[in-house]
């Protein structure tokens, strides 16, 4: 996610440290970066440069072996800092700005990642203090000026363009971080930077410990599946008590034929968060501001943009503009299908029926199973999950000329992980690796994610590493879950086939709006039937899944996007509503911008107040989500034909994937697709 290992502490609020964020997680909360890890003087010796190919899986059995590999991590990065100050501008220094890069991932990559699936508490516990010290040394690098003056002077003497790009990222990152900053304005930058952080965990653990319930009589439950509900706690007039957090909010607001019931539940959901986060948003919007201002820059999402592949915060609003316009029409017409679909269901004329916000989920569900009739669990017989694994791998062999070959007796954190050797198939030679953490397990991360934690560069020997994390349903997966498979498949791809000179190039290191375009583009996949055939190459004895069975799915997955991207469309320009050059009041921005959609505005609701993207790392950069889908629907042109086309797949390895960051995004986009990006096709998709 991050382009550069300098954690820069002016955003500190937004950056996610190296290696340890998933691709799709939310948004992690840590604490501030104070108090430097290491106080005890550095010896100094000679560093001795270690590019090694290919690295086993480190074993932690226990929790102190974690945190001596950590100090021991944390002491060869010291040494390597305190060598590349002294390194001469350009070549060499870029050489030593590397290899500390590489010895970071290779020290802590794996060991953070551990938090989230080792089997012993004791190791993810002491995990996660390593994770913290990592962090603690990146602020510090962040604000080392000799290190900066380093990175700025080999910017300026270096000529090649793949170095100079590396040497420049590292540059901005340093100038993000405020070491560039006057004296004065420096420790202004840190104060704001660190109250950031403060106000950002303060504003998530208001909405996390609040621990809201919402009490129901089991009659106000009517049409709500049992299995949702049946277990939950009671209160004292034995209602049953359901947390606005959970899979139950979802399923009420889908099934729940009690309208005052779905009422109440949306109430206290959109009041989340409360009248104290409403005063922290505001808080953070005027230091954001001021942070700006302290860097030159006149808003706070002209700061942000500007290191984004969208650049401007004027690009930005045109983009949203384009977007409203392009889904108004969808929007109204399906709030009107929702409308008549609640007059039927209540036997009522038209003319007398409102669709209220709590309306919307039950009757997108009612509309959709008429509509559609699709049944997701139904799919599970189809997609076996190693057969499903096995058919994502199978995909990419098709079109981007690799080979998946599972390695035996691999060594990793649990005996049910995979590993699989990932081998360019025209040389036959080894590139990456990749671990597959398959089934559930007890406190392990219990979504989908990955975690790209080596990765592969080209000026040492040295491979990508990367971890996919998913937690698979032994009956199978269900059409939704094989998209969210390739959708992460598509990110260990990113890493497993970049091939830039520099780690610090590779894979996800590209700028937030653009990391997310790949797997997004590769989504539609689980959609083709075409594509879907390749299930049978893995799995002779799987049965077919049968054509009307996906084209259902497929409709059914279309149904409301007016209503959801255009409320994605609102939520993006709200962000950057807040961060112009003004700081305007979070309501009152908030109650303007939703009274002028069809549903308007619910009096006494404070949506905001639980916006925890805007308080946190998507400040100005929530529009990334839609931006990324309209570079997604670009890309996917190249492919309109001919999904499994394996010569634009090649072209597309060669100059999407391999490039990672080592060119801006906008020239990558451009260099595959032979024309500047263009997001007519993402509007169009809008509009059918
Ligand atoms: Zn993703």
């Amino acid at each position: 996610m991050k382009r550069s290992h300098v954690i820069s502490a002016a955003l500190a609020a937004t950056a996610l440290a190296l290696a340890a964020a998933p691709a799709d997680a939310a948004p992690r909360k840590r604490a501030p970066a104070r108090a430097p890890a290491h106080p005890k003087p550095i010896p100094v010796k000679p560093v001795v440069e270690n590019p090694v190919a290919d690295l086993p899986f480190p074993r932690f059995d226990r929790g102190p072996m974690v945190s001596s590999a950590c100090t021991t991590g944390l002491e060869g990065a010291m040494l390597r800092v305190k060598e590349l100050e002294k390194r001469k501008p350009g070549a060499d220094w870029l050489k030593g700005w590397e290899a500390l890069y590489d010895w970071e991932e290779d020290a802590s990559g794996a060991l953070i990642f551990l938090q989230n699936v080792h089997p012993n508490a004791e190791v993810r516990a002491e995990s996660e203090k390593c994770d913290q010290r990592w962090s603690d040394f990146q602020a510090a690098l962040g604000m080392n000026e000799l290190v900066y003056q380093g990175a700025r002077q080999s910017v300026a003497a270096l000529k090649d363009p793949v170095d100079k790009r590396a040497a420049q990222l590292a540059l901005e990152a340093f100038e993000d971080s405020g070491v560039a900053l006057p004296k004065d304005k420096q420790a202004r930058a840190k104060a704001i930077a660190d109250k950031l952080v403060a106000l950002g965990q303060q504003f998530n653990r208001n909405i996390r410990d609040a621990r809201t319930r919402v009490a129901f009589t089991e009659a106000e439950l009517k049409g709500v599946p049992e299995a949702a509900w049946k277990d939950q706690p009671r209160d004292a007039d034995g209602k049953v008590t359901l947390s606005i957090d959970g899979p139950a909010y979802a399923t009420v607001m889908q099934t729940a034929e009690d309208a005052g019931a779905r009422e109440r539940l949306w109430r206290a959901k959109t009041n989340e968060g409360g009248p104290e986060n409403l005063k922290l948003l505001a808080q953070i919007g005027q230091l954001r501001l001021e942070q700006a201002r302290l860097f030159g820059f006149a808003s706070y999402d002209e700061f942000v943009l500007r290191r984004r592949m969208i650049e401007t915060p004027a690009r930005a609003a045109r983009f949203l503009d384009d977007v409203r316009g392009a889904v108004a029409d969808g929007d109204r017409r399906e709030t009107a299908e929702l409308r008549e679909a609640k007059a039927r269901h209540l036997g009522q004329p038209l003319d007398a029926t409102r669709l209220q916000r709590w309306d919307t989920m039950f009757y997108a569900e009612r509309l959709a199973r008429e509509r559609f009739a699709v049944d997701d669990e139904a799919f599970r017989p189809y997609f076996p999950p190693q057969e499903s694994l096995r058919f994502v791998m199978r995909v990419a062999e098709k079109m981007f000329g690799v080979r998946y070959d599972k390695v035996d007796n691999a060594g990793t954190w649990a005996p049910e992980v995979q590993a699989w050797a990932v081998t360019d198939a025209a040389s036959n030679r080894k590139i990456a690796t990749l671990f597959v953490d398959p089934w559930p397990r007890d406190g392990k991360y219990n979504h989908a994610a990955v975690w790209n934690f080596r990765n592969g560069a080209g000026s040492v020997p040295r491979q990508a590493q990367s971890a996919l994390v998913v937690n698979f349903d032994k009956r199978g997966l269900t059409l939704r879950e094989l998209e969210t498979l390739i959708h992460e498949f598509g990110h260990t791809l990113r890493n497993n086939l970049s091939a830039t000179r520099y780690a610090s190039d590779a894979g996800e290191n590209v700028a937030q709006d653009f990391a997310e375009a790949p797997s997004q583009m590769l989504e539609d996949w689980v959609y083709d039937k075409k594509v879907l055939k390749v299930f049978q190459d893995v799995c002779p004895a799987c049965r077919p899944v049968p054509d009307e069975m996906v084209d259902k799915a497929r409709a059914a997955r279309d149904f409301g996007k007016g209503m959801q991207v255009a409320r994605q469309q609102l939520y993006a320009s709200y962000d950057l509503a807040l961060h112009g050059t003004t700081a305007p009041d979070p309501l009152e921005t908030w109650e303007k911008m939703e009274a002028a959609t069809p549903l308007g505005y619910v009096n006494g609701t404070t949506f905001p107040a639980g916006f925890a993207h805007v308080a946190g790392g998507y400040g100005a950069g929530y529009y990334g989500y839609l931006w990324s889908q309209a570079v997604a629907t670009d890309m996917r042109t190249a492919f309109a034909g001919d999904k499994l086309d394996a010569k634009a797949g090649l072209r597309y390895r060669n100059s999407v994937l391999a490039e990672g960051a080592q060119k801006p995004p906008q020239q990558i986009v451009r260099d595959f697709l032979g024309r500047d990006l263009n997001a007519q096709a993402f509007f169009d998709s809008l509009k059918k």
